[in-house]
């Protein structure tokens, strides 16, 4: 079972992975957790060449390139080994962080995103948790735990409000794969919403 979180910078989507493995775990379940860009050695290498110096480094089309590159190692030496010994894969983002940041909202790219996607990646997670958020909320909640390593974080709030939209729209284009959580609230009250959309998938 491969399942993805995705959603808007401080929306506690790493917060809610790091949960549902943990859960997961405490059931006897093997799991691994996992985060894009990164994952595998190869994929935090090329995640350092993308979060680390000058924002204007790499062009958009560049951009997409780089993390199909650290999606394709991640997939090729973690994700698809551990789904092959049964282990849940649990990734804080996957594909759909490509198809909104860079298909949609950094520059009107989805058909770039879409053709490297069908050609070097051609694999969806069985479940997408969309952690939804209002963007001035997650805009606060990102800022205040900002840590300088990331270049990405200070884009302000109409980005991230076509991210939020992007998201939603997803969810909306892909019903069978993607679930909207609603984000609002304390962690645990997030995590039971997550839970109740995990759960009935375990049994299968
Ligand atoms: O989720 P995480 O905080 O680890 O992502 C690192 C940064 O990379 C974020 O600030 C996010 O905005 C950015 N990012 C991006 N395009 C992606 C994935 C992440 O711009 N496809």
């Amino acid at each position: 079972l491969f399942i993805s979180l995705e959603g808007i910078d401080g929306s506690g989507k790493s917060t809610q992975a790091g949960l549902l493995a943990e859960r997961l775990r405490e059931r006897g379940i093997a799991v691994h957790l996992t985060r894009e860009p990164g994952g595998s050695p190869g994929a935090e290498a090329i995640r350092s060449l993308l979060v680390e110096g000058d924002p204007a480094r790499w062009s958009p089309e560049t951009e997409i390139l780089l993390f199909t590159a650290a999606r394709r190692d991640h997939l090729e030496r973690v994700i698809l080994p551990a789904l092959a010994r049964g282990v849940i894969v649990v990734c804080d983002r996957f594909a759909d962080s490509t198809r909104v940041y860079q298909g949609a909202a950094r520059a009107d790219l989805r058909r770039t995103v879409d053709a490297l996607h069908d050609l070097m990646i051609a694999t969806e997670p069985d479940l997408t948790l969309i952690v939804d958020m209002d963007p001035r909320a997650a805009l606060s909640r990102g800022l205040a735990r900002s840590s300088g390593e990331d270049r990405f974080e200070d884009m302000g709030a109409a980005f991230q409000e076509r991210l939020a939209e992007g998201f939603r729209r997803l969810a909306e284009d892909a019903p069978d794969r993607c679930r909207l959580i609603d984000g609002a609230g304390a962690p645990d009250q997030v995590a039971a919403r997550i839970w109740a959309a995990v759960e009935p998938l375990l049994a299968r």
